[in-house]
């Protein structure tokens, strides 16, 4: 990944106290810290989509393939950047939006198991350029498994974006196009990343404490 631009969370980062930016009331006793305030989410979404709209050629046009439920906030987000980029800029990248939901995860754990659960009809993608937008790459493993389903769809041109790519040792390798953040190998939420579908509702990413992890178990 070290060609493309991203932000490098350090390990020994300690992020910022939950009492000194805004956090539900009823997440206050589950989390650690904050990792990344929803600000400086904000702020590196504006640039990600940039780079996207910069290396699109003119009068192409792109499919969207948002990863649900995770990366529904980043997606919304990243596009709306894009969109004020269309609308203002000289010219503009044309963008349809088509969704695909996958499952892995249960508690902090992966399944070893990634099943496409729903999502829109995939042979729309035949001959587009296609772009997928997905919350964050722990292992690699979803990400190659669905990058083998696009595929088998004859796609003209696949690139991801994800905005957390975890430094792990468990990684296979796999790097995506465009990366928001780097971050250390612990388990995050906030943002529309979820604990069992808790803390959507949060708007930072934050790292979970033993607590949450307890209190929200299935
Ligand atoms: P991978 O297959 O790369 O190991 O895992 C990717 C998927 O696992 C992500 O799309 C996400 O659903 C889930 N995941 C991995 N790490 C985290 C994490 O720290 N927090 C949350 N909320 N989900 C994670």
């Amino acid at each position: 990944m070290d060609d493309i631009p991203y932000i490098k969370i350090p390990d020994d980062y300690e992020g910022y106290s939950l009492n000194t930016f805004c956090v539900p009331r009823h997440y206050e006793q589950d989390l650690e810290r904050i990792l990344v305030p929803q600000g400086v989410i904000a702020d590196r979404t504006e640039r990600l989509a940039r780079d996207i709209f910069d290396d699109m050629g003119d009068s192409s046009a792109l499919v969207v393939l948002c990863v649900l439920k995770g990366g529904y906030k980043f997606c919304s987000d990243l596009l709306n950047y894009v969109q004020a980029l269309n609308q203002n800029a000289g010219r503009s990248v044309q963008m349809r939006i088509d969704f695909i939901r996958l499952k892995s995860y249960e508690n902090d754990k992966s399944t070893g198991q990634i099943h496409v659960v729903g999502g829109d009809n995939l042979e729309n993608l035949e001959s587009k350029n296609v772009l997928i937008v997905e919350d964050i790459i722990d292992t690699g493993h979803t990400m190659q498994r669905l990058l083998k389903v696009v595929g088998g769809h004859n796609p003209k041109a696949v690139k991801v974006c994800s905005l957390l790519v975890k430094r792990t040792p468990r990684s296979i390798g796999y790097r995506p196009d465009y990366c928001g953040f780097e971050i250390p190998d612990k388990f995050v939420v906030g943002y529309a990343l979820d604990y069992n579908e808790y803390f959507r509702d949060l708007g930072h990413i934050c790292i979970i404490n033993e607590e949450g992890k307890r209190k929200y178990a299935i």
